[in-house]
Parts: C-alpha cells; sequence; structure tokens
C-alpha cells in the first residue's frame, strides 16, 4: 500500500453521519475549546495536563501544512516507488498523478488538525458552523493522546513497515473518532447508547463512497485512495469501540504501549485480544543486471482486501484477504526499459486461506490483463501479459507471486530465489 498519510486529519467525511451540534461562529467555537476540552476530558477518561494552543487555517494555509509534513514523511522519490507500486499492482493510471491528487484530496477533505510537533490544533477557517465543536472535540483527543502517550513517536515510523504503521494510525483516529461521537451523545444530554454507537460506526465502514456533488475530488478519487484515507477512521472506529466493549474508556490506554501490529488486527480486533502476530518475511534481493529494487512494504489484509477489490469485487476480496499471517513485497523497475516487476511473498493462516488467496490472485490478474492463463495447474499458474510473465505459486500455507518478469528462465530463477524467502 502507499505510505500512509499520517497527518492527523480530520475529515468531513468521517463527520457526514453526526447530527447538527450547536451553531455558533468559528471564532466562538474557538473560544469554546476549554469547555470542549473539559467534556472531552471526561469522556475519553484522560486528564487535561496543559492548555491546548488552537487556532483557524485557511484552504491555502492547510495544503502548504499537509504538504510540509508529506514532504517531511517522505522523500519525492520515496512517494515515486509508492506510486509505482499502486501502478503496477493495476490501482492506479501509469500517469496518474498521485502527489498532486492527495493534495487536493485534503484541500477538499481536510476539517481540521493536530501538530504533535508544536502542539496545537487547527480548525478549518471554512467549516460549516453545526460541525466545529465536534472537530474540535476531535483534535482535542489527539491533543490528550499527545499529552498521555506521546504522539511524535508515530511520527517517525521505520520505513518498509506500512502496515504496522496503518494499524497504529488506527488506533490513534479510531480512538478521537469514538470519542467525537460520544461528545455528540454528551452534547444532546443523552448517554451514549452502545448499540446506536456501533451501528453509526458500521455505517461508516459500509460506505466509502462519496457524495459527487458535495465532495467531487473524493469522489473521483481511485478506490486505493479513498479506502486508504478512510481506514483509520472507519476500521479504526470500529476497532476502538469493539475492544472497549463494556470497559471503561480509560482502559483504552493499555493500547498504546501493546500497540495493534497490523491491518488484520483492526478489521478482527478479536485477533488483537489475542494477540495474533503478524509472520515477518524477509525476501532475498533479486536485483540482477538492469532490474533494480526501488520499493519494498508490506502490503497487509486491507492491502489485499483493496488490491483484490479492484478486480474481483469488495465481498470476494474481503473473505480471501481474511486469514492473512505476513507479507513482502518488493518492486524492481528495469534501468533499460522502465518495465516494473513486483515480487510478493505471502504466509497465510492454512492451508485453505492460502488456497483461497491463490485462487482470488489468479482471477484477479486474468481481469487485470484481460488474459486468460498461459499454464494452469492447482497450485501454480501462468499468464503471458502484454506487462511480460506473471507467475502465481502456492507451497503449503504459503503463495509467492512474480509480476512483470522479461521470459521464462527469468521467472524460475527469481520464483526458485523468493522461495528462499525467510519467516520469523
Ligand atoms: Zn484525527
Amino acid at each position: 500500500m502507499p505510505r500512509k498519510i499520517t497527518t492527523l486529519v480530520s475529515l468531513l467525511v468521517a463527520l457526514a453521519l453526526i447530527a447538527a451540534g450547536q451553531v455558533v461562529a468559528p471564532d466562538a467555537a474557538l473560544r469554546a475549546t476549554d469547555e470542549v476540552l473539559q467534556s472531552v476530558s471526561r469522556i475519553r477518561g484522560l486528564e487535561v495536563k496543559q492548555p491546548v494552543k488552537r487556532g483557524l487555517k485557511t484552504r491555502d494555509e492547510i495544503e502548504s501544512a499537509v504538504m510540509r509534513d508529506l514532504n517531511e514523511s517522505n522523500t519525492p522519490e520515496e512517494f515515486e516507488a509508492s506510486r509505482k507500486a499502486l501502478v503496477k499492482l493495476g490501482l492506479i493510471d501509469a500517469d496518474f498523478a498521485l502527489r498532486d491528487y492527495y493534495v487536493r484530496l485534503l484541500r477538499e477533505q481536510v476539517a481540521g488538525f493536530y501538530q504533535p510537533k508544536t502542539q496545537e490544533f487547527y480548525l478549518a477557517a471554512w467549516l460549516p458552523i453545526a460541525e466545529q465543536k465536534i472537530v474540535i472535540a476531535h483534535e482535542l483527543v489527539h491533543a490528550l493522546q499527545d499529552q498521555h502517550f506521546n504522539l511524535r513517536r508515530f511520527e517517525k515510523w521505520p520505513k518498509g513497515d506500512s502496515d504496522a504503521e496503518l494499524a497504529a494510525h488506527a488506533l490513534i483516529e479510531g480512538d478521537a473518532t469514538v470519542v467525537m461521537y460520544r461528545y455528540v451523545f454528551d452534547q444532546q444530554g443523552r448517554a451514549v447508547d452502545t448499540r446506536i454507537l456501533g451501528a453509526l460506526i458500521d455505517m461508516l465502514k459500509a460506505d466509502s463512497d462519496a457524495d459527487a456533488s458535495k465532495y467531487p475530488v473524493l469522489a473521483g478519487a481511485p478506490a486505493v485512495l479513498r479506502e486508504s484515507l478512510q481506514f483509520p477512521y472507519s476500521y479504526g472506529a470500529s476497532f476502538v469501540h469493539t475492544i472497549m466493549k463494556n470497559r471503561p474508556m480509560a482502559d483504552l490506554n493499555l493500547a498504546y504501549t501493546r500497540l495493534p501490529a497490523s491491518s488484520e488486527q483492526i478489521i478482527h480486533p478479536d485477533r488483537y485480544l489475542l494477540f495474533d502476530k503478524p509472520v515477518k518475511i524477509e525476501i532475498p534481493s533479486l536485483s540482477e543486471r538492469d532490474w533494480k529494487q526501488v520499493d519494498a512494504d508490506v502490503n497487509g489484509e486491507f492491502g489485499y482486501q483493496v488490491l483484490l477489490a479492484e478486480f474481483i469485487g469488495k465481498d470476494r476480496a474481503q473473505s480471501a484477504a481474511a486469514g492473512w499471517g505476513g507479507d513482502r513485497y518488493a518492486l524492481y523497475e528495469n534501468s533499460r526499459t522502465g518495465a516494473l516487476m513486483i515480487a510478493i511473498y505471502t504466509t497465510w493462516d492454512s492451508e485453505r486461506d492460502a488456497k483461497e488467496f491463490f485462487t482470488a490472485y489468479s482471477q484477479r490478474t486474468q481481469k487485470r490483463y484481460k488474459t486468460d492463463a498461459a499454464e494452469s495447474s492447482a497450485s501454480r499458474v501462468v499468464f503471458n501479459t502484454a506487462e511480460g510473465l506473471v507467475a502465481i505459486e502456492m507451497r503449503g500455507a504459503d503463495v509467492v507471486i512474480l509480476e512483470g518478469a522479461a521470459s521464462r528462465a527469468e521467472i524460475a530463477r527469481a520464483v526458485e530465489k523468493l522461495w528462499q524467502s525467510k519467516k520469523q
């Protein structure tokens, strides 16, 4: 998956389901910060250690803040490498300007953001007034998280570990989103109805499409971008809501010490509670002659959901990606021809899960390249596509994929090497 998007922004889409609150002007809303902070502190069960700085930002100011964050977390080369991985997986067009689109998307969607570096939060100056206090509540949860758990430690995540980073991000955003919903109940003088809260969060999870007239940039975004942007809020909120059932919010604090380790644990909170640790995989280098490695990362269960759903539908994709045990991919670029090749090693909870993924990935490949398999058996499929050869091979509960090789000899050599990957 593309390297995450770790800026702590609140998105308008995450607010769309919330009933209108009190109507106040932005500066008046900001003046209410201390009062909102007291409410949020009580709801979340975290004391206020220090006052929180606040401000309003115009679209241009938000855009430059987002750009600065983006440049600090990813060099343009790293961003371009992630972009190429998405192109090779068939999730965006070859000429899609991912970085520009992403900035436009945030420009449209940002409702507010919290900056751990300066410990300040900002509200979008154009925000519909009914939503201002709700966004402030969300941002203030980040301020409290920061005062108690230090959010800066999440800013410099090791490279090539995006799935674990996405999981941590989902905890942070899910926590803030759940408290934000609880704040709305609180403002209406109602006790939190867990069933209604659960139903609201389920709606957030189910509805990733956007209203094109209201949010044209989001509605026109490639699914991978839309889904990645929304995952921490929707699945994160669902994760937090599930693990907090019948427990005080303060118990959630433990999760900041024992972080969720994968998108699998976020999607299936029971795996987090059992602490089903992901298998770490190290794949040997396939660099030779003209092939140079340009990117390497972990897709995770969420990554496979998205990349399969693009071609075989969401339901089948979700089912095939479940049972994920661990994975790693490496992207290679041919320095002479510019061709891309991706090598993937995946491991599954059982042989049945591996088989389901093997079958789903084969069907996805057939649709992706609009061509039938040139060779097919129960554990090996080869496609001859306009973008090189694709081999998908299964052994026990593991499946390896090599996509974009130039020749049969090359694929045989590389697949054999790929099977030498180390698991721990
Ligand atoms: Zn947030």
